[in-house]
């Protein structure tokens, strides 16, 4: 079984990487951060509010974000494993889902970082503006999602030190989705 958290910083290809592995696995991929822009589209109060902590690119709050995820990992599907892309995204975040995932006696978690420098960042987002029009992209909020990124979301490589891989995040989807996949084999071995 494999529940993997994929982190990296905002631009690297999470999102498409773990929307491609579902699919070959058969398991929910769960993107906070699709969720969170569902609610904001369809207008509910978290969705309202999330939406402008977004478009500031700033973070939802932690309580707010662990009864999401609560939620969505006591859903049936996530029985057979899952992908978080987005979450953890703080190290209270982290612990609480250690907490999670003890009670429920689940086997461990397999993490890998997607990288990528800032330059090829900076062009992967650009290059996004144009066709997802996703309201967080601009200059300014991105800026902003960066250090956001670096100041609360990098110490979890730390935190995860003793069961993160590097996966170089440079090349097609393609590369990058073979390099992950060559990781989750190792990782399956080992288990
Ligand atoms: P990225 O392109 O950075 O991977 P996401 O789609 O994962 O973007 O998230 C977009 C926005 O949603 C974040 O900038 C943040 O405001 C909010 N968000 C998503 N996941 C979380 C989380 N785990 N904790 C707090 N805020 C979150």
């Amino acid at each position: 079984m494999i529940r993997l958290i994929l982190l990296g910083p905002p631009g690297a290809g999470k999102g498409t990487q773990a929307a491609r592995l579902a699919t070959e696995l058969g398991i929910p991929h769960i993107s906070t951060g699709v969720i969170l822009r569902d609610a904001a589209r369809a207008g509910t109060e978290l969705g309202r509010k999330a939406k402008e902590i977004m478009d500031c690119g700033h973070l939802v709050g932690d309580d707010v974000m662990l009864g999401i995820i609560r939620e969505r990992l006591a859903e049936d599907d996530c029985g057979r494993g899952f992908i978080l892309d987005g979450f953890p995204r703080t190290i209270p975040q982290a612990e609480a889902l250690d907490g999670l995932l003890d009670e429920a006696e689940t086997p461990p978690l397999a993490v890998a970082n997607l990288e990528l420098d800032e330059d090829e960042l900076r062009q992967r987002i650009a290059g996004r503006r144009g066709e997802d029009q996703r309201s967080d992209d601009s200059e300014e909020t991105m800026l902003n999602r960066f250090h956001v990124y670096q100041k609360q979301t990098e110490p979890l490589l730390d935190y995860y030190r003793d069961r993160v891989s590097a996966i170089d995040g440079r090349g097609t989807v393609d590369t990058v989705f073979e390099r992950l996949t060559s990781l989750l084999a190792s990782t399956e071995e080992r288990a």
